[in-house]
């Protein structure tokens, strides 16, 4: 695959400049591993800068309207439409998803736009009963400068979920892509740069974690800071902003369960297992990775899924087959050598896909499996693979299924099938995560719904209005008047 082009992605955006840096990172296609572009490699010096920037162009841009502000984001979200074609082949390139779910994504960041710019405007504190000859409200003020640290595997989208609703509130942002993927959120700046977007309101800085990331999550200039990545990776980052006392949000990941009960729609069940586990390779936060199936049902149902398991088609990303690579060489050897020692410990593989004859040799694959027969609070049950691996455990009843689900320290979504209307209540208030859903899972994407997680999953909310209120601060105001 030929270089694509590279401007600007090459540099950095900072207060409406593209910078070069001294030194940059090859960025290599998960496809095929060979290198496709070449990226910034921003350190301290650069973060600097941009947080500087982005200081400066918070007055000018906090004091725009509420609606002046929505109405910008909705004609981004026009924008970033109608460079669909370019964005999916930056993204499927990027990061080896399949082409129709690279496109999906972009589609999915446009929406993040059009929801918080019809959302700016209807954002608003409350007035307070208080003791009289005063009147009482609360404010809903934007933070000011927001560091972002955001992965490699949505990058678009988390850019969508992220950055609109930080401008909508009124807050001007410093955002650290991650190395392994980031030429479309490069190409989404030059987009937003490209639509008047005042200077310094939106700086990114691509670079490696422990440089340019390490220097944002400590700069004391932050106001708030947005991860999503890995447990490990969050508490240093939450360790260094703490020690500014900067508010942060932490989206790290899950091992998610979709429960079935033997009264559920199983074909809708079916599907909707297959998609939540090999979408995205399984590198998903929200992945449903485990599932958890009722005894009187298990034969069947599995001899189905192992059916449709047996049929998936992993190929290059631009081949947009079932499934796509791995993000790189480290994330596939591994979870190969997680695979390997499940294997030794009795850990059966129930089925798998296959490789495409077309796919290139030097692609980071892994396809899709389904484990089974694994021994009682086993690794693979507890901790996330990040792959297309489904782990399948059985049960009888309502309350060993609850136990199962709960018995991680993860906790961002649930899938819960059923025709039992009770159950279903019960299970949604007592399963520990963020989200349930019932007979669906996902909700296709739900940028209206709450979203984040408890535990190990992280906490704070993304998504929905919730998402917008994360990026203000409440300031009381009292009002003598009598
Ligand atoms: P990571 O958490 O290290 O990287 C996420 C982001 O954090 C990237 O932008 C990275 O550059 C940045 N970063 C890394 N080190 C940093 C530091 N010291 N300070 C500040 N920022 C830093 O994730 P990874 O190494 O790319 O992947 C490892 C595992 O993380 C995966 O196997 C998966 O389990 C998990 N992961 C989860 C998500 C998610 O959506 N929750 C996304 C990506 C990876």
């Amino acid at each position: 695959m030929p270089m694509l082009p590279d401007r600007p992605s090459d540099r950095a955006l900072i207060g409406g400049e593209w910078i070069a840096t001294r030194t940059t990172l090859e960025v290599e296609g998960p496809s095929h591993g060979e290198p496709i572009s070449q990226i910034a490699r921003c350190g301290a010096g650069e973060v600097d800068a941009a947080v500087r920037a982005a200081e400066q162009a918070f007055s000018g841009w906090s004091e725009w309207t509420a609606r002046r502000r929505g109405e910008w984001l909705l004609a981004f979200a026009d924008v970033i439409e109608n460079d669909v074609d370019r964005l999916a082949a930056l993204e499927c390139a990027d990061t080896g998803k399949p082409m129709s779910q690279a496109r999906g994504d972009i589609g999915a960041c446009a929406r993040y736009f059009r929801f918080y710019g019809g959302a700016a405007d209807k954002l608003h504190g409350e007035t307070l009963p208080f003791e009289g000859g005063f009147a009482a409200m609360t404010l809903r003020e934007p933070y000011g400068v927001c560091g972002q640290i955001i992965p490699w595997n949505y990058p678009a989208q988390i850019f969508g979920r992220c950055v609109a609703a930080a401008l909508a509130a009124g807050n001007t942002i410093v955002l650290k892509p991650a190395e392994d993927a980031c030429l479309s959120v490069l190409r989404l700046a030059e987009l937003a740069h490209g639509c008047d977007l005042p200077a310094g309101v939106l700086n990114v800085l691509p670079g490696l974690g422990r440089e340019a990331g390490a220097a944002l999550a400590a700069h004391p200039g932050i106001h708030h800071l947005s991860f999503t990545g890995s447990p490990e990776t969050g508490t240093l980052v939450a360790q260094a902003a703490a020690r500014h006392h900067v508010p942060v949000t932490m989206e790290l990941g899950g091992k998610s369960p979709q429960i079935v009960f033997a009264d559920a729609d199983l074909d809708a069940a079916l599907d909707a297992v297959v998609r939540g586990i090999v979408q995205n390779a399984g590198q998903t936060c929200s992945a449903g990775s485990r599932l958890l199936i009722q005894e009187a049902v298990a034969e069947t149902f599995l001899d189905r899924l192992a059916a449709r398991f047996s049929a998936l088609r992993c190929d290059a990303g631009e081949a947009d087959a079932d499934c796509g690579p791995l993000i790189n060489a480290r994330q596939k050897s591994v979870l190969e050598s997680r695979l390997a020692a499940a294997r030794a410990d009795g850990v059966r593989v129930l089925a798998k896909g296959y490789l495409a004859e077309t796919a290139p040799a030097g692609g980071h694959f892994v396809v899709p499996q389904i484990l089974t027969d694994i021994p009682d609070g086993h690794e693979v049950l507890r901790e996330e693979l990040f792959g297309p691996v489904l782990v399948v455990q059985r049960f009888t009843g309502e309350s060993e299924a609850l136990a199962q689900a709960n018995a991680t320290a993860f906790g961002l979504c649930a899938g819960v099938w059923t025709a039992d209307g009770g159950r279903q209540w019960r299970l949604a208030k007592q399963i520990r995560s963020g989200q349930v859903f019932v007979n669906n899972y996902g909700a296709a994407g739900g940028i209206e719904l709450p979203f984040g997680g408890v535990g190990r999953s992280g906490h704070g909310r993304e998504k929905g209005f919730e998402g917008l209120r994360s990026f203000t601060r409440i300031k009381t105001v009292a009002i003598r008047h009598g």
